[in-house]
């Protein structure tokens, strides 16, 4: 389990061409929180990210990740999106090592165990359902541990039953392993039943940041996940 600050985000923009995006954003993030950022289509969740990834830089500000400056992705960081981006000529369990430094085939199978795809390690991505793509993409990201996991609407292709199975996936892994999450979705009911907080963006700026963990307690270390759903 991680400690102190994950992510130092002080007075960040970001614009592109003359279209200013993010305004001067302030953010603290500590090691270990599960938080959501939900807004509108277009606000910049998905620019966030890319900035928090290290993958993009911000036209002005700083971030910090485990107080280092960010600057391109570091192996801590995984990053999972709505379409799972295997490779179609790799098999499972190949592109599942794709996300670590490790060529350690057990070290595979442990991840696809953790997501229920054992059985699937020797299988090619194109015989996978989108939601066991989508826990291909997961256990890909989960491999080595990362510090920090980026996930960009990592459900938003799923249907309604499958996105239930993979919320309580999702926070079954964090719950265990505590990982600093950053979650992006325009589903505000996903976003309660994951994070502890919920960031609202609008127009590149931060509208609301809620504590939700008080209101919603987990049921840690135990097998079964309880949903008591709040309405916002
Ligand atoms: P969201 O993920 O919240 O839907 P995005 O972060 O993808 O929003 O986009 C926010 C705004 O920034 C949009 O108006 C989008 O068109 C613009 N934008 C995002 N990336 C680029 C880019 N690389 N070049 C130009 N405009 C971009
Ligand atoms: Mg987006």
């Amino acid at each position: 389990m991680s400690t102190g600050t994950a992510l130092e985000i002080e007075g960040v923009s970001k614009s592109f061409q003359a279209l200013p995006v993010l305004k001067e954003l302030r953010l603290t993030i500590p090691a270990g929180q599960f938080v959501a950022i939900v807004g509108k289509s277009g606000c910049g969740k998905s620019t966030l990210l890319r900035l928090l990834s290290g993958l993009e830089q911000p036209s002005s500000g700083t971030i910090r990740s485990n107080g280092h400056p960010v600057s391109g992705l570091q192996a801590e960081t995984r990053l999972m999106f709505q379409d799972a981006r295997l490779l179609p000529w790799n098999k499972v369990a190949d592109n599942v090592r794709l996300g670590s430094r490790s060529n350690d085939r057990t070290l595979a199978a442990d991840v696809l165990e953790q997501v229920g795809l054992r059985d699937k390690a020797d299988e090619w991505p194109a015989n996978l359902s989108g939601g066991q793509r989508q826990r291909v993409a997961l256990a890909r990201a989960l491999i080595g541990q990362p510090r920090l996991l980026l996930l960009d609407e990592p459900l938003g292709a799923l249907d309604a039953l499958t996105r239930i199975e993979m919320q309580q996936l999702i926070e079954a892994i964090w719950t265990k392993q505590k990982f600093t999450a950053v979650l992006v979705t325009h589903d505000v009911s996903e976003a309660v039943a994951l994070a502890d907080r919920v960031i609202l963006l609008e127009q590149g700026r931060i509208a609301l940041d809620i504590d939700v963990q008080l209101a919603r307690p987990r049921v840690r270390d135990s097998g079964f996940i309880h949903y008591e759903k709040l309405i916002l």
